[in-house]
C-alpha cells in the first residue's frame, strides 16, 4: 500500500482506523503454501483470534483456507462467513463440556486439551472423532508469557499422560482423529520446533484412525527492521520431509495443518491514528495520539514493538519522540523513537497492526472502538464502523435507585 493511499483513508474514514492489505494476505498464504509443497495434503487454518472481522474470514475462505478457533462465537462467526463445518477445527482450553458438545453438533472439528474432558466426552459421544492437543513440553522462543508448551503450562495433555490417554481411549471406545500440539507464539530456532514435531510423530504412531497432524503456528514475523523471522522455507523443507517419512512409517498419507494468525494478517494491517498534542517536557517530547491501549494493548501487554511512521511528513527530519496515547493510565506505544518531525494533526501509521489488534481492543475510558476498512484491489471498503455513543450504553439496564420501602426490605430478609 501507498503511503497516499492510507492518508486517504484517514482522510474519508477519519482516524484512528485499522487498515488491512489483501493483497498482503494473499502473498503470506501463498508463501506458507509454497513453502510445503512436498506435502500431499497440506491445511492451512487461520487462526481468528488474531483478526476476526467477517470479511476477513471470507477472504481467508476465499483463499482456501480453514479456520482455527478458540471459543463457540469464533466458531459461529466462521460458519457466518461461509467455512464448511469440516473446514473449522475448534480448539478450545478450559471450556466446559457443554460448549464442546455444542461445537460437535455443528459439524466442526473438536480438539481436547485435557483428560478429564477427554473421558467424559469420549464416554458421552464415543462416535465423534477428536483431535487431541499434546504438550510436548518443548520451550519456543524465550519469552515465556508466549511459550505454551513448556512444563507449567496450562495447555496440552502432557506427553508423560500418554498411558492414561491410552487407557481413556481404549476404555472409552472414541476415535482420535488428529495429534495437535501449539507450542508458542514464536518459532525461532527450526530445531527445537522440529524436536517437538518427533515427538508428536512417536505421540501419533500409538493412533491408528488418524487423519491429521497439526502442528498450530508459532510464525515469527518481523516487528522492526532486523527483527528475526520464522524462515519458512526451511521448515516447510526440513519438516515437509520428515512428515513424508512419518506417513510412509505410518502407512497412510495424512493431513499437515497449520494454525497460522500472526503470520497471515500482522504485516496486512495498518492502525493510523492523529496526532492530538506534541508536549515538550524537560526531558522528553511526547506525540500524543487520540488512541490508546484501548485500540492497541500489544506494547504495554508483550512489549512488542510497531514501527511508527509519520504519513504527514514523510520526508521530515527525524526526531526523538515517546508516542503516548489519550488514556488515563500509562499508555506509552514507544519511547525514544526517531520518527520524521511531529506537528499537531499528523497522521501516524503503527505497523504491523493486522494480529492481535483490533480484537484486543476495548471501551476503556468509554472511548469507542475504531472502525476498519479493507484494502483490496486498489479499492478501499469500510468493512467496520466506528462505534457510536449507542454502543457504549446497548447493554446497560437501569437500576431503581429510588430508597427501598420498609415493605420490600422486610420482604428480602
Ligand atoms: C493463537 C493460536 C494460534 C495462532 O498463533 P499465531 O502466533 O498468531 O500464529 C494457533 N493455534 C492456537 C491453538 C492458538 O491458540
Amino acid at each position: 500500500m501507498q503511503r497516499q493511499d492510507l492518508l486517504q483513508i484517514a482522510e474519508t474514514y477519519g482516524a484512528p482506523v485499522y487498515v488491512y492489505d489483501a493483497g498482503k494476505i494473499q502473498s503470506q498464504f501463498n508463501r506458507l503454501t509454497a513453502a510445503f509443497s512436498s506435502v500431499g495434503r497440506l491445511k492451512l487454518n487461520y487462526a481468528a483470534k488474531a483478526l476476526s472481522n467477517l470479511s476477513i474470514l471470507r477472504l481467508m475462505n476465499q483463499l482456501g483456507s480453514g479456520l482455527d478457533t478458540v471459543s463457540i462465537q469464533e466458531v459461529q462467526l466462521g460458519l457466518m462467513a461461509g467455512f464448511r463445518p469440516e473446514d473449522i477445527i475448534y480448539t478450545p482450553n478450559g471450556v466446559s463440556l457443554e460448549e464442546i458438545e455444542q461445537a460437535a453438533a455443528m459439524g466442526v472439528r473438536i480438539n481436547i486439551d485435557n483428560l478429564s474432558i477427554l473421558e467424559q466426552f469420549g464416554s458421552k459421544h464415543p462416535d465423534i472423532p477428536v483431535c487431541i492437543r499434546i504438550n510436548p513440553h518443548v520451550m519456543a522462543g524465550g519469552n515465556s508469557k508466549i511459550s505454551v508448551g513448556h512444563i507449567d503450562s496450562k495447555f496440552g495433555i502432557s506427553i508423560h499422560q500418554i498411558p492414561h490417554l491410552l487407557r481413556i481411549v481404549e476404555l472409552t471406545r472414541m476415535k482420535i482423529n488428529g495429534i495437535h500440539m501449539h507450542t508458542g507464539s514464536d518459532i525461532l530456532d527450526i530445531d527445537v520446533f522440529l524436536y517437538a514435531s518427533e515427538i508428536l510423530f512417536e505421540t501419533a504412531m500409538h493412533f491408528k484412525d488418524l487423519n491429521f497432524i497439526d502442528f498450530g503456528s508459532g510464525f515469527k514475523v518481523p516487528y522492526k527492521e532486523g527483527d528475526i523471522q520464522t524462515n519458512v522455507e526451511e521448515l516447510g523443507e526440513k519438516l515437509g520431509g520428515r512428515f513424508n517419512a512419518f506417513c510412509k512409517a505410518y502407512g497412510q498419507e495424512l493431513e499437515l495443518a497449520f494454525e497460522p494468525g500472526k503470520f497471515l494478517v500482522s504485516e496486512a494491517g495498518y492502525f493510523l491514528t492523529r496526532v492530538n498534542v506534541v508536549k515538550q517536557t524537560t526531558s522528553t517530547v511526547f506525540a500524543g495520539v487520540d488512541s490508546g491501549f484501548n485500540h492497541l494493548i500489544r506494547p504495554m501487554l508483550y512489549g512488542s514493538s510497531h514501527e511508527i511512521i509519520n504519513l504527514s511528513n514523510p520526508e521530515g527530519k527525524e526526531r526523538y519522540y515517546s508516542v503516548v496515547g489519550y488514556i488515563c493510565e500509562t499508555d506509552t506505544f514507544a519511547s525514544n523513537r526517531r520518527i520524521g518531525e511531529i506537528a499537531e494533526g499528523d497522521i501516524l501509521c503503527f505497523r504491523n497492526a493486522g494480529a492481535y489488534c483490533f480484537t484486543m481492543a476495548s471501551n476503556y475510558n468509554s472511548r469507542y472502538r475504531p472502525a476498519e476498512v479493507l484494502w483490496k484491489d486498489g479499492r478501499a471498503q469500510l468493512i467496520r464502523k466506528r462505534e457510536t455513543f449507542e454502543d457504549l450504553i446497548r447493554n446497560q439496564v437501569e437500576a431503581d435507585l429510588s430508597p427501598a420501602s420498609e415493605m420490600t426490605h422486610r420482604e428480602v430478609k
